[in-house]
């Protein structure tokens, strides 16, 4: 064991970020605005105002200041869970028998189980601050439903969540803890919306996807007096306020005298890992420090690595504005068997162009090969991760494996973003051996591409 470097390394309350760090303030070519679908017009203020609560339409559209105050009831909120910590991963470096270092950022030691928490507090304060009566949102596995209800019950407002149907079948506890911290919680497709009835009407027996809850919770939030809609990844707000892991991850490595040669993280939206990487980005792209960044994401959902960087719908029923991003197309719903998360259509507008300015890497892993590194992982550092973030463990592992091969001692940093006790029909299937990949064909990403609106 390396004397000077705890197991552990938490930062003291008093050394927790007091502001979050905005990339785009340093990034050269700055994420294409969002469009209004039907001009073709970048989304002003005043649009977005109509979705969105006022302080964080001003994050949205903030592509100047690199730094933003972060508010002390947020910073309040923030001490119930935080400093997460930043861990040395020794059981699994001897395991592997790697000369690497592995670090992980672990973010699963709050109810919600997963980092949405930091984002949800903040969108959750910006809301009540406003004199809003309650939030809409969308929720696929759960992670960001628990962690908005979790939010909105410390400030008092109320929290309707479409949440995928079948993720609302299978997992009847998510939605039980949601409901204890006093959300509504609608299967989606429902009835209660115009596109959800338009959407039963034309695949009946749908078992949802996330585009679609968008589409439902955006139709609320417009339609209710005192409601606007919050999203828990992809936007620029998020990555914003993400960025608290990434500037803990920065402090705690510089107390310790160390530097990550090799981040790596989960890309679904792109929250965490844009959160994670974003304070070292920044030193990057002013020329301060260099580091190879990894996104990973699975390999039947795989926006970066065979996706086209286009403007697209953000959702199902077409009624978000127009994003630039590696997509698939917004009628793109991952295979059937697909169990490990991670499957929205498209990527944040911020790792899509720093991705596409080959500031970052990007690689896609197959399931089977994700949960074997996950049960590894249970096994050997202790903790149960959720599929999602043992995408990244599966690189981070990789990675380490590659230095035991050519005998370099690089330092590995990955993000840890949850747990996964809410995942065992995954594990389940897994344990039993049923699990199986798949990956699209070239022409089943065809028909997601056709979908890809017509846009100059
Ligand atoms: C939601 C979630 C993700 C993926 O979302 P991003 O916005 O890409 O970070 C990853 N891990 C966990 C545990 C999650 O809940």
């Amino acid at each position: 064991m390396d004397k000077n470097i705890p197991y552990k390394t938490y930062l003291e309350e008093s050394e927790m970020p007091k502001q979050w760090y905005n990339v785009r303030a340093d990034m050269k070519n700055k994420p294409a605005p969002l469009l209004n679908p039907q001009t073709l017009k970048p989304m002003t203020a005043e649009e977005l105002g109509v979705v969105f609560c006022d302080e964080l339409v001003e994050q949205e559209l903030n592509t100047t200041d690199a730094y933003i105050d972060i508010p002390e009831e947020i910073r309040d909120f923030y001490k119930m869970y935080r400093p997460s910590p930043l861990v040395r991963a020794y059981c699994l470096e001897k395991a592997l028998g790697t000369p690497a270092k592995i670090y992980y950022k672990f973010e699963g030691n709050n109810t919600s189980g997963s980092h949405k928490l930091n984002s949800a507090i903040a969108q959750a304060y910006y809301a009540k601050k406003q004199g809003l009566k309650g939030v809409t949102t969308e929720t696929g596995a759960g992670q960001w439903g628990t962690a908005l209800s979790m939010a909105c019950a410390y400030f008092g407002l109320d929290c309707k969540v479409y949440m995928v149907k079948v993720s609302y079948e299978q997992k009847p506890f998510r939605r039980e803890v949601m409901r204890t911290y006093g959300a509504s919680v609608t299967p989606s497709p429902s009835e209660t919306t115009n596109v959800g009835r338009k959407i039963l009407a034309e695949h009946p027996g749908t078992s949802g996807s996330l585009g679609c809850a968008i589409s439902e919770a955006v139709e609320v939030a417009v339609g209710t007096e005192g409601y606007r809609y919050v999203l828990g990844s992809v936007l620029n707000q998020v990555l914003l306020h993400q960025s608290v892991i990434g500037l803990e991850s920065l402090a705690a490595f510089e107390k310790l005298g160390e530097k990550p040669d090799i981040i790596i993280g989960c890309a679904g939206g792109g929250s965490n890992l844009g959160g994670l990487i974003s304070p070292f980005m920044g030193q990057k792209l002013r020329g301060e420090a260099d580091y190879r960044f990894i996104a990973v994401e699975p390999a039947s959902c795989p926006s970066l690595t065979r996706g086209k960087y286009a403007y697209d719908y953000c959702d199902t029923g077409m009624v978000c504005p127009l994003a630039k991003m590696y997509t698939l197309g917004s009628g793109f719903i991952p295979s059937a068997n697909h169990a490990g998360g991670l499957r929205y259509h498209g990527m944040s507008s911020t790792l899509s162009q720093l991705y596409d300015d080959k500031l970052m890497e990007a690689v896609s892993v197959e399931q089977t090969k994700v949960f074997e590194a996950a049960q590894q992982f249970a096994r050997i550092e202790g903790i149960l991760p959720a599929p999602e973030s043992s995408h990244a463990i599966r690189v981070a592992i990789d990675e380490a494996l590659k230095c035991k091969e050519t005998g370099e001692e690089k330092t590995i940093l990955f993000g840890l973003t949850g747990t996964g006790y809410f995942d065992m029909v995954a594990y389940q299937k897994f344990n039993d051996g049923v699990m199986t990949d798949y990956i699209p064909t070239d022409d089943d990403l065809a028909k997601g591409f056709a979908g890809l609106p017509k846009v100059d």
